[in-house]
């Protein structure tokens, strides 16, 4: 059992032009503003490229979980770049190779459907954002 902590780093990659980049943010704020309020919690990840103080803290300090909307992985890269240790690491495509009939469009913001995808991932990453609030290792 590790210490406690209060708050785990939702963090998604900032996908400009890419669907799955925006079904990542979209995820993260499901589970921000609706599955887990209070618990998860997000940061804007241009701030730890430019070495933001309170943003390094943020995600050095706590618990992080990487959503990515490609290979790229800028999300987890920018968290490690800055000392941060990533506690879990996803890439947004596989929550639409889980659940088939919801195809994602959209690229500034999804669709419906990308939608619905975003709120079953979210619900699905809950129970790692309350293992790791818990402190507990993964
Ligand atoms: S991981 Fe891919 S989609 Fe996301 S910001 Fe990087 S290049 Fe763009």
């Amino acid at each position: 059992m590790g210490k406690k902590n209060k708050k785990v780093v939702v963090l998604p990659c900032s996908g400009i032009g890419k669907v799955y980049g925006a079904v990542a943010r979209e995820t993260a704020y499901e589970l921000v503003e609706k599955v887990r309020p209070g618990v998860a919690t997000l940061t804007c990840l241009p701030l730890l490229v430019i070495n933001d103080p309170e943003a390094v803290a943020l995600v050095t300090e706590n618990p992080v979980i990487t959503i990515d909307g490609c290979p790229k992985e800028c999300a987890r890269k920018s968290v490690e770049a800055v000392g941060g240790k990533v506690a879990k690491v996803h890439e947004a495509i596989k929550f639409y190779k889980e659940h088939k009939d919801l195809k994602p469009e959209g690229v500034a913001e999804v669709n419906e459907t990308g939608r619905k995808l975003a709120a079953i991932a979210a619900r699905e990453l809950a129970p790692e954002v309350d293992e790791l609030a818990a402190g507990e290792e993964m």
